[in-house]
């Protein structure tokens, strides 16, 4: 309650940055940027500029750091908040690894479906039920995951008309009683998800891939049943590299203009909202049609930005860092 208060307090859209560490065939690279361990700045040592998050996680900063300052936005959603978590950054910057994680090190998304479940367990004064729906933006078209690939149809979403909600039509939504069945759910998608081989990264992936949990929360006031209904996304954005380094050509070229045109509408209608701006470009893109209800005034909204260490991704994280200040 009162970590919600401090998030009010702060406004609805925090970023974090992730610098990965690096890994054991990339041997002792010199890391060109400096962070300041409690000072949540990154400072680029060649660049004259200082960028400040609301947390900077360091390389030697593991899952658990990082879920314990992700936990007051899961928390929002279960209060009945629609939420947005976003992993940003160049491919190979440590996103999947961040939101997935693995067998030993699990990430955002197991330990989000955990913590719902045992707080939901927890809480006895509200029943909550939780569905799962999993879905992929590729080349600005929208994949359900949880289909086999023969029967998948095409989505379109819907605006309803009074409310403002987004709705998409024929996306599957199964709910869910427990984490084991989630993941397997989550298994299940993630093995449908189009891939194709960059010169960035060999299975990179070229599309964005979301997750969405729906919330549904039902209690007694007065005698009276009443139910909310939330959203929590768990986005894990295709690689923000540009184009020419990886020397794209046909399909990779048209999908890597189709990520970079959904980042760079992600960015604006971010930008919009922090600066409170009346305009929201949200038509600009289907990832922002989308999430349209999700990021607003009374949603939350947490961009995790990731960035290499390496001297030769500077320029990238540059980028990267620049993208992430700018949604402050
Ligand atoms: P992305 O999804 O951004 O392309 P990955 O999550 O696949 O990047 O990470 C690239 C590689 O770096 C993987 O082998 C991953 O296990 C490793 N990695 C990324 N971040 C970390 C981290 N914080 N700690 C340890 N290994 C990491
Ligand atoms: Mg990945």
């Amino acid at each position: 309650q009162i970590l919600n208060r401090v998030l009010d307090l702060k406004g609805n859209i925090r970023v974090f940055c992730r610098v990965r560490p690096l890994l054991s065939n990339e041997g002792n690279a010199p890391i060109g940027y400096l962070t300041t361990p409690g000072m949540d700045i990154v400072k680029i040592l060649s660049a004259r500029k200082d960028f400040q998050f609301d947390k900077v996680f360091l390389p030697t900063s593991v899952q658990d750091d990082v879920f314990l300052e992700v936990e007051p936005i899961v928390r929002s959603a279960l209060d009945g908040h629609n939420v947005c978590i976003f992993a940003y950054g160049q491919t190979g910057t440590g996103k999947t690894f961040t939101m997935e994680g693995n067998k030993d090190q699990p990430g955002v998304i197991p330990c989000t479906l955990q913590w719902l479940f045992d707080e939901a367990c927890f809480d006895k004064t509200m029943s909550y039920s939780f569905s799962l729906s999993m879905l992929e933006v590729y080349k600005g078209r929208l994949r359900d995951l949880l289909v086999c690939q023969q029967h998948s149809t095409h989505l379109s979403i819907q605006m309803a008309a009074s409310t403002g909600y987004i709705d998409v039509d024929n996306l599957t939504e199964m709910p869910i009683m427990n984490a084991k069945e989630a993941g397997n759910f989550y298994q299940q998608g993630s093995q449908s998800r189009s891939t194709s081989c960059t010169n960035a990264n060999q299975t990179s992936s070229r599309s964005h891939c979301l997750l969405r949990i729906t919330i549904t929360c039902a209690y007694v006031l007065d005698n009276h049943k009443l139910a909310t209904t939330s959203k929590l996304w768990l986005v894990d954005l295709g690689g923000s590299e540009r184009l020419s380094k990886t020397n794209a050509q046909g399909v990779m070229l048209e999908e890597g203009k189709s990520i970079n045109v959904s980042l760079s509408a992600l960015g604006d209608v971010i930008s919009a909202l922090q600066r409170k701006q009346p305009h929201v470009p949200y038509r600009n893109s289907k990832l922002t049609q989308l999430l349209r209800d999700c990021l607003g005034e009374q949603s939350k909204t947490l961009m995790l930005v990731h960035v290499s260490p390496k001297e030769m991704d500077m320029a990238e994280t540059v980028c990267s860092l620049s993208f992430a200040c700018r949604a402050r």
